[in-house]
């Protein structure tokens, strides 16, 4: 779940609708990731693993419970690690990949209803540059 304050609301606005952070399985974590997250936790990577963490060969994920990711909390709609979550749940749902392929900006603005979809893929596309280029 994205930050509403840290993008051009222009073409999103996050409706806490809670769907990125459903499913069976989470986003994976990148090295750094794992660190940041650990530190955030305040807990050593050994211990955010084992409380945290859904380790399958080299791939690390967050643990699912109930459906979603152990982080995401019902009572406030949103993430519970917000400052230590992983680069990919930073990154949704203003992907460069909707850049390079329209039928990614189809895939990604029917799972994410706080895209505006008014604007048309190139209106769209245009925006995002901008706000990619400026981050
Ligand atoms: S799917 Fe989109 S609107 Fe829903 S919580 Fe995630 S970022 Fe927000
Ligand atoms: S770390 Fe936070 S933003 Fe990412 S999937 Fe889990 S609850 Fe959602």
């Amino acid at each position: 779940m994205e930050d509403t304050t840290t993008h051009n609301q222009e073409i999103f606005q996050c409706s806490r609708c809670g769907f990125c952070c459903h499913g069976e399985t989470t986003v994976s974590l990148s090295p750094f990731d794992q660190q940041r997250m650990a530190a955030e936790l305040g807990l050593s990577i050994e211990e955010a693993r084992a409380q945290y963490w859904r380790v399958t060969g080299q791939v690390v994920q967050m643990k699912v419970v109930d459906g979603h990711c152990i982080f995401y909390d019902e009572a406030i709609k949103g993430c519970s690690v917000h400052l230590g979550r992983p680069e990919r749940c930073r990154e949704w749902p203003l992907h460069p990949s909707i850049l390079a392929d329209e039928s990614n900006y189809q895939t990604i603005t029917a799972s994410c209803p706080g895209l505006n979809r008014e604007l048309g893929y190139a209106a769209f596309c245009a925006r995002l540059k901008e706000i990619l280029d400026r981050d």
